[in-house]
């Protein structure tokens, strides 16, 4: 026994020695064509939407969802694998939902619930509708203005590869209800945060001030939202609404497992996504698509062969969706471990391609040379502004964690963001192996590099 962990040793040191030399172009290319060749990216994500579908925190789907992730890193051959617990005291659910737009006729208009709304009175109610082209509008609305009344929030989402029309528009879900009802509304609709031009309304978190109570908020899809503006341009319209809620409490898990590193070091590697998702699609592109290509980048790191330096570890994260529970719990039951984590990336942005890489300036600076040219060879491009931050490496970098930022491209991202369109024929398998593969490369040359990138080691702590 003893022979044979001396010779694995020095098998593994003689290993990181000879990875530390490698061209990491050559790298790049050698997971570009692991991925291609298995596809297990795409099968993660067929697997994912298929054997689960919807999977909303609080839901049947989340459960099932959590054994499928232990039981998918298990048949991987992943170690380490546990599920670590994520309460929250208010899980929201949709019962039900129906709008008509009251004119001359009644018209059905597709509206979806934003989470955490409450529920219109038994039976719906009717109130006229006031438009308002921006958040800025509403703003400038006077108090009392809106009494009795629904207010409409009719702004667009910019299409952006990087999600900034995202960025501008999302804060309407967030403001939208606390400015209404600050003004005396008894509801909100607001034009879906999308850019596509079908009918389905795109869910999403809402959030409330604390100086009024809740009132109900939903979304509508583009299309509809374009026939109440029209409407309104006609003269004064009215809204029916009945939206049906529930909350109650719920416990997830956040799923972890791990390549261990060969032993010559205690730091980690971390690979993120978020495995819950809303509960109108099957969260393909959100976020089983993260989930296949970090998992799989963690495989094909496991299938070359030696041990890396340092351990790797993927975390299917809970609760994204509700406001980034499982992420919260892990900063908080990991605080101790934090310094130990040297490197962390997630893939919650779709299938891909990755387009540009932006390391953290605080990571030793041969290691971010040699992560720009990696990626060159999968045709990533270098990023000089600041590492991206995805939503569940928010608590660990604030807790002073480096990331490498991987950014994928999402133009076509919130054309099904959040909506029953979330479907597996949506991502692009060619796309998915390239992102696969560009995760699998950063993550292998921070798992690989050869100086120590412990904070306060380097000599460059941020
Ligand atoms: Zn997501």
């Amino acid at each position: 026994m003893r022979i044979l962990v001396t010779a694995a040793c020095a098998a593994s040191l003689f290993a990181s020695a000879a990875f530390a030399a490698e061209d990491p172009a050559a790298v790049a290319r050698d997971f570009q064509a692991r991925a291609s060749n298995g596809g297990l990216a795409f099968e993660i994500v067929r697997s994912l939407t298929t054997e689960v579908g919807g999977r909303l925190l609080g839901s049947p789907g989340d459960g099932v969802a959590v054994e499928w992730g232990e039981r998918k890193l298990k048949e991987l051959g992943f170690a380490n694998i546990r599920r670590e617990e994520v309460r929250v005291p208010n899980a929201w659910r949709r019962i039900s939902e129906r709008a008509e737009l009251v004119g001359v006729t009644r018209q059905n208009l597709r509206i979806a619930a934003l989470g955490d709304s409450p529920s219109t009175p038994e039976k719906g109610f009717e109130a006229e509708v006031v438009r308002f082209p921006s958040l800025a509008a509403l703003e400038a609305a006077a108090p009392g203005s809106l009494t009795g009344k629904i207010a409409f929030i009719d702004t667009h989402t910019r299409r952006a590869r990087d999600g900034a029309g995202y960025g501008e528009a999302v804060v309407v879900r967030s403001r939208g209800a606390p400015l209404a009802a600050a003004r005396g509304a008894v509801a909100v609709v607001i034009r879906s945060i999308g850019t596509d031009s079908h009918r389905f309304p795109h869910a999403g978190l809402a959030s409330w001030g604390q100086d009024h109570p809740p009132i109900p908020i939903g979304a509508l899809g583009n299309p509809d939202a374009d026939q109440l503006a029209r409407a309104l341009e006609r003269g004064p319209a009215k809204l029916f609404l009945d939206l049906r809620t529930a909350v109650a409490p719920a416990t997830s898990y956040n799923v972890v497992g791990e390549i261990p590193g060969d032993g010559s070091s205690d730091e980690i590697v971390l690979l993120g996504a978020h495995l819950d998702s809303w509960d109108l699609g099957t969260g393909a592109i959100d976020d089983a698509a993260g989930i296949g290509i970090t998992v799989s980048a963690a495989k094909a790191i496991a299938e070359r062969g030696a041990k890396p330096k340092r351990t790797i570890r993927v975390v299917m994260f809970a609760g994204e969706e509700i406001g980034i529970k499982g992420a919260l719990a892990y900063a908080e039951a990991h605080k101790a471990e934090l310094p130990k984590h040297v490197a962390a990336m997630e893939a919650d942005f779709g299938a891909g391609p990755v387009y540009r890489v932006t390391p953290d300036p605080s990571l030793p600076a041969a290691l971010q040379t040699s992560l720009r040219s990696a990626l060159a060879a999968l045709k990533v491009e270098a990023g000089s502004a600041k590492a991206e931050v995805g939503p569940d490496l928010g608590p660990i970098h604030a807790g002073g964690v480096p990331t490498i930022g991987l950014a994928l491209d999402g133009t076509d991202y919130f054309d099904v963001h959040h909506t029953e369109d979330d479907t597996l024929d949506k991502v692009d398998a060619v796309a998915i192996a390239q992102s696969s593969a560009a995760y699998a490369t950063a993550a292998w040359l921070a798992a690989t590099h050869p100086e120590p990138l412990k904070r306060g080691t380097s000599g460059e702590s941020n």
